[in-house]
């Protein structure tokens, strides 16, 4: 497993978001969390990138513990997140939150640098054309798009995603899939936050699904997608 979690607790106060969740990650797989509203799946995310302080439990990356290493050891070992709501810098140009992405690098001048940032234009060629323009005018698809292509930049072995499709029309919701899969097939692996089941259900290999801060369930994704209780609660019945 590149990412084992095992009996994480995290608690906001009195209020307890996650409790007791164990998973693993496996190398080269997208993984999937999927869960209503208000059932801990960014605070899992946010756990997981250092945002959070763990309650109880254990993070295992790499072979390495990190439950309590800051955010900023954690991308130097290659986690990195695109968070939920775009996240991007407004004032800075596209160009400019690219380069923020990839801040813990010493190799910013290097040929391999100039390879990654050409991957991600490749990826997603409108970041290419608006490298100038400020990253607060763009549309909201194209946000998302610049906050996964930042996360990219910092050269992660795991890309922890939260929520990529939300706010997004039908046609580019699955447009953000497809690169999603891409991203995964050139040798990253993928955890996913996603409120979107069906879609995430489809091209995931494990998933999870969390109800009230607990896993009830977990199988791969073609597995869960054919549960009548799964496809009761959360993907519309069909
Ligand atoms: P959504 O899909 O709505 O973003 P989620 O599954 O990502 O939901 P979390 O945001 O992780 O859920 O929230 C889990 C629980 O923790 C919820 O009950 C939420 O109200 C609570 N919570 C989240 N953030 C905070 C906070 N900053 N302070 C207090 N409670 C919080």
């Amino acid at each position: 497993m590149l990412l084992e979690v095992k009996g994480l607790s995290v608690n906001y106060g009195h209020i307890e978001a996650i409790r007791d969740i164990s998973f693993g990650v496996a190398e080269g797989t997208i993984t999937t969390l999927i869960g209503a509203n208000g059932a801990g799946k960014t605070t899992t995310l946010k756990t997981l990138s250092g945002l959070r302080k763990v309650r109880e439990g254990k993070v295992t990356f790499d072979g390495k513990d990190i439950t309590d290493l800051s955010p900023e050891r954690r991308v130097k070992l290659g986690i990195s997140q695109s968070p939920e709501g775009r996240g991007c810098f407004p004032a800075m140009t596209v160009r400019e939150n690219l380069d923020m992405g990839a801040y813990v690098r010493s190799d910013r001048k290097s040929a391999a640098y100039a390879q990654d940032l050409d991957r991600v234009y490749e990826l997603f060629p409108r970041l290419k054309e608006r490298e100038k323009q400020a990253a607060g005018s763009m549309s909201g698809g194209e946000q998302q798009m610049l906050a996964i292509g930042r996360a990219l930049m910092a050269r992660p072995k795991l890309i922890l995603l939260d929520e990529p499709s939300m706010g997004l029309a039908p046609k580019l919701i699955q447009q953000i899939f497809s690169i999603i899969t891409e991203i995964n097939q050139q040798g990253t692996t993928v955890l996913l936050v996603e409120q979107n089941a069906a879609q995430a259900l489809k091209r995931s290999h494990e998933a999870h699904i969390l109800e009230t801060g607990e896993i009830v369930r977990s199988g791969s994704g073609k597995e869960l997608a054919g549960d009548p209780a799964v496809k009761a609660a959360y993907l519309g019945g069909d």
